[in-house]
């Protein structure tokens, strides 16, 4: 096996989660990261699917290795993933400078994998689904946990829900939960090593279902001793149970966000989408959240243009958005999954109406997100710092219980700490704030 490694990551926390275990595993083999192309004897893309513009990234950074390879045929081009799952052998056909292929049920034979590459002229591909994932229990050494403070756990994968655009269940497979003990021993572990934060990873964790209840899980970290921020990420608006909305009642380490992605405003839209919830249940939850913790704030994902959306759909996607007034919204253009149940419609939402909508959408975002920072001026607010400001000396960032970023004076010493801050400014996508007395 070669010494130095590179990886590229697309996509969401998952996809950084499992980076960071990929480094650890092939540290335990001696490999070495690296950050520089040039040097690395292995380089792995780490890729995502959900979207069309991920995909296409992945595709033309994968083209751009065959030159390298050319010049270096002992490099090992891997491909991981969600993409790796979807393609399989089709991509080593397209691609024949990838050596090797191997699906989202399969990282755990990393290593072993490209030892197996190093050795083989043939491209190898291993997308087998199974009934476990033992990459799941793969704790990431400290040294990849970054930062030291915030570590992210995997407490289930995949999805059974079928939203009629999304590929996820497809390329991660069916719901598989992990055992809570071993969750429950890799909070205690990461708890030991420092980490304050803890942000529980799954594609509907809410439907986790290791041996308790997501609800019951919370409790149980809740408990951990150093433990002092738990969030996760990401539920699924029809299984949010009265338990867990009691649990913003009555965990006071559970953060004061939550991602609840709503995706459209029209009930005929959602239908469509296959989302099993309706405009009026998702807005009642939103309510009866702001009843167990008032403070709670919100993001969520949305999208336009889906096949059939009209403009009355529309206007009731941006109602939703003037009820909840979220402070952060993930907002896309509809575009065609291959194998999706959307896919068999017609994408018959002009590109430039998507755009207008979009547009829109976003403006009108950015307005609330500001309106909500504004909000917060005179207030005080704890903040878990993450980070020296790397453009502006004497300032420090981190992140409030709302998962806003707060900057404020200070230096490498508050790192790690959760500080009280009083906010004396709103800008567009932070606030601005001092250590208060
Ligand atoms: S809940 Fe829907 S959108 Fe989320 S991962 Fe599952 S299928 Fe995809």
């Amino acid at each position: 096996m070669g010494s130095h490694v590179k990886i590229f990551t697309y996509g969401c926390q998952m996809n950084d989660l499992d980076t960071q275990k990929m480094f650890s595993e092939l540290a335990r083999g001696g490999m070495v990261r690296t950050e520089d192309t040039r040097e690395a004897d292995v380089i792995i893309i780490n890729t995502c699917s959900v979207r069309q513009k991920a995909y296409e990234k992945t595709l033309s950074n994968l083209g751009r290795l065959s030159s390298l390879k050319k010049r270096n045929p002992g490099l090992i081009i891997v491909v991981a993933g969600c993409v790796a799952q979807q393609e399989g052998a089709a991509l080593v056909e397209r691609m024949p400078h990838v050596d090797l292929v191997i699906g989202t049920h399969q990282l755990h034979r990393i290593r072993e994998l490209i030892e197996k590459a190093s050795r083989e002229p043939a491209p190898i591909v291993v997308t087998d689904f199974s009934d476990a994932i033992p990459f799941m229990d793969l704790i990431p050494d400290g040294d990849f946990v970054t930062p030291g403070h915030r570590a992210s756990i995997n407490i289930m994968q995949g999805c059974n829900n079928f939203c009629s655009y999304c590929i996820v269940p497809y390329v991660r497979g069916r719901e598989l939960s992990r055992d809570a003990s071993r969750i429950i021993e890799e909070v205690q572990i990461h708890a030991s090593r420092g980490v304050k934060e803890v942000f529980l990873l799954g594609q509907n964790v809410n439907s986790f279902d290791g041996g308790m209840s997501f609800p019951g899980l919370l409790r149980e970290i809740d408990a951990i001793e150093g433990i002092e921020r738990i969030r996760f990420t990401t539920s699924h608006p029809k299984d949010v149970s009265e338990e867990l909305i009691a649990c913003f009642g009555s965990l006071k380490t559970l953060c004061s966000h939550l991602h609840l992605p709503f995706q459209a405003g029209s009930n005929r839209v959602l239908k469509a989408m296959n989302r099993h919830y309706t405009k009026e249940r998702y807005l009642d939850l939103i309510e009866r959240l702001r009843q167990a913790r008032p403070d709670i704030a919100f993001s969520a994902d949305v999208m336009v243009g889906f096949p059939g959306e009209t403009h009355e759909d529309f206007l009731q996607t941006l109602d939703i958005m003037e009820r909840v007034r979220f402070d952060v919204l993930y907002s896309f253009r509809y575009s065609t999954r291959p194998g999706t149940r959307a896919a068999s419609r017609l994408d018959d939402v002009p590109f430039e109406e998507k755009s207008e909508r979009l547009y829109e959408l976003q403006r009108r975002q950015k307005e609330i997100t500001l309106e909500n920072n504004r909000m917060r001026v005179g207030t005080c607010l704890d903040v878990l710092v993450d980070s020296v400001g790397t453009r502006c000396p004497g300032q420090v960032r981190g992140r409030s219980t709302h998962n806003t970023v707060v900057n404020l004076p200070g230096d490498e010493s508050l790192v790690g700490t959760i500080v009280q801050v009083l906010v004396t400014r709103a800008n567009a996508n932070s606030l601005t704030g001092e250590l208060a007395s």
